[in-house]
């Protein structure tokens, strides 16, 4: 049965990101809005590449990895008893950050979604490698955004060196970051099953940043295009096998496609905590004016507003359980791709019906620069489009529920 209960370690950790998103993201959340293209200095502190050094010194120390080490499982192993671990973690915390800054939060050195790729599939030996890193992922392309598996970007084995060349764009923390994970295809004939993830340092000849996006929200982080011409990279900078699966291919492709059952709940607690800002504000600023929820009123002697309000906090409630369902049934060794999609539809589209009607609920107040109200609005439209649109989102829990392939369901 589902474990709602946090530990000491996670309710610690929670509460410590509530007094960082409160203290030092919220100070600086206009300044970065408007500096669209500065680095957050102030950030450097949360960097997180001294505690993941630190934590593969301790593992070296203890035989874990390096020369010597125990052998890898194979197989990921059900925990014997139910319990929240990494996923809940992570989830909380994203909450707790964006509630007070998601722009701020995804600059965070150290926490790129390609570090999300990277400790879901790496070998021992690459996460000693790339583990330490700042690494953004890139997987979107000029002609292929939804469908990824319509990738363009090429990857040719030459030698003991991968040969890529392509055009990403919209890259998250592209410029910022010092290692990109890219998807390219080994073999341009052999479809989904040929589409596979390299590691690709900043500085490696024949990578380029050609340009940073001026965005609608989350100014604070940058979006790059990135321009990769016979960029070369050793052989073993591939994740995962580099063999193309005759079989079946749909199965290859899912291993790629795995990363996101870890990225859709973070995404999901993204808008989570943003719409929670939002709410928090809008109910602190309707107090003021005289309007306090009371939440054992019956609905038909509550005000237009107050019902509206306790609509949206039994829909938020919703979205975040069901973040708390997928990250869970991860820490426990189930499968969570249908319920990864789930709380990223549910999770994004409250994100953003929340955040905009608060606006409209705080009229001029809601609408001005005065309050973060109109910026959560802004910040939020991005949570409902990347790693997966609400369209694609709602498309694989049909297609799950139905039991039906990508062709079958377009
Ligand atoms: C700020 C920002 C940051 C980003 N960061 C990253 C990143 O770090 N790495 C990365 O690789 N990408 C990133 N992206 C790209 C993002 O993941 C894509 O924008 C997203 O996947 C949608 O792709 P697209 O923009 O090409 O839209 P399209 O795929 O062209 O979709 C356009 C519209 O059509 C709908 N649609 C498409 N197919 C279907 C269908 N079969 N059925 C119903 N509706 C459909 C979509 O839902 C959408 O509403 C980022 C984008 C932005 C704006």
């Amino acid at each position: 049965m589902i474990n709602l209960e946090l530990s000491e370690a996670h309710e610690g950790a929670e509460k410590f990101l509530h007094d960082v998103a409160l203290k030092l993201f919220r100070p600086i959340s206009r300044k970065y809005d408007k500096q669209e293209h500065d680095v957050p200095v102030e950030l450097a502190p949360l960097d997180r590449r001294p505690a993941a050094a630190a934590a593969l010194a301790k593992a070296k120390a203890a035989g874990e990895v390096g020369a010597g080490a125990k052998p890898e499982k194979k197989e990921r192993k059900k925990p014997e008893t139910v319990q929240n671990g990494n996923n809940m973690g992570s989830v909380i915390s994203v909450m707790q950050m964006c509630w007070g800054d998601v722009g701020l939060m995804l600059s965070v050195p150290g926490g790129g979604l390609g570090n999300a790729a990277i400790a879901a599939v790496a070998t021992p030996e690459q996460k000693e490698r790339f583990g330490l890193v700042y690494a953004s992922m890139a997987i979107t392309e000029p002609a292929s955004g939804s469908d990824s598996a319509s990738i363009g970007t090429t990857a040719d084995l030459d030698g003991d060196e991968w040969v890529l060349n392509g055009e990403k764009i919209f890259v998250t923390a592209g410029g910022r970051c010092d290692t990109v994970v890219v998807w390219a295809t080994v073999d341009k004939t052999k479809g989904k099953a040929a589409i596979k993830s390299f590691v690709i340092p900043k500085g490696t000849p024949g990578m380029e940043v050609v340009k940073l996006e001026h965005k609608l929200g989350i100014r604070a982080s940058d979006t790059a295009t990135i321009l990769l011409t016979n960029c070369r990279i050793p052989k073993d900078n591939i994740l995962g096998s580099s063999e193309v699966a005759e079989g079946d291919k749909r199965a290859a492709f899912g291993k790629v496609m795995q990363t996101f059952d870890n990225t859709r709940p973070a995404v999901a607690a993204m808008a989570i905590g943003c719409s929670r800002a939002s709410l928090d504000l809008t109910e602190e600023l309707l107090g003021k004016a005289g309007i306090v929820i009371d939440f054992d009123k019956p609905r038909w002697e509550m005000s237009a507003i107050e019902a509206e309000l306790v609509r949206m906090e039994a829909d938020w409630e919703a979205a975040r359980l069901l973040v708390l369902r997928a990250a869970w049934l991860a820490d426990n060794g189930e499968p969570n791709s249908l319920e990864a999609s789930m709380c990223k539809a549910k999770a994004g589209r409250v994100g953003n019906q929340i955040t905009l009607r608060c606006v409209e609920l705080c009229g001029s107040i809601g609408y001005s620069e005065n309050e973060l109200l109109e910026k959560w609005a802004r910040d939020s439209k991005i949570l409902d489009i990347f790693e997966g649109t609400q369209q694609i989102q709602q498309l694989i829990v049909a297609r799950r529920i139905l039991e039906l392939s990508s062709a079958q369901l377009k």
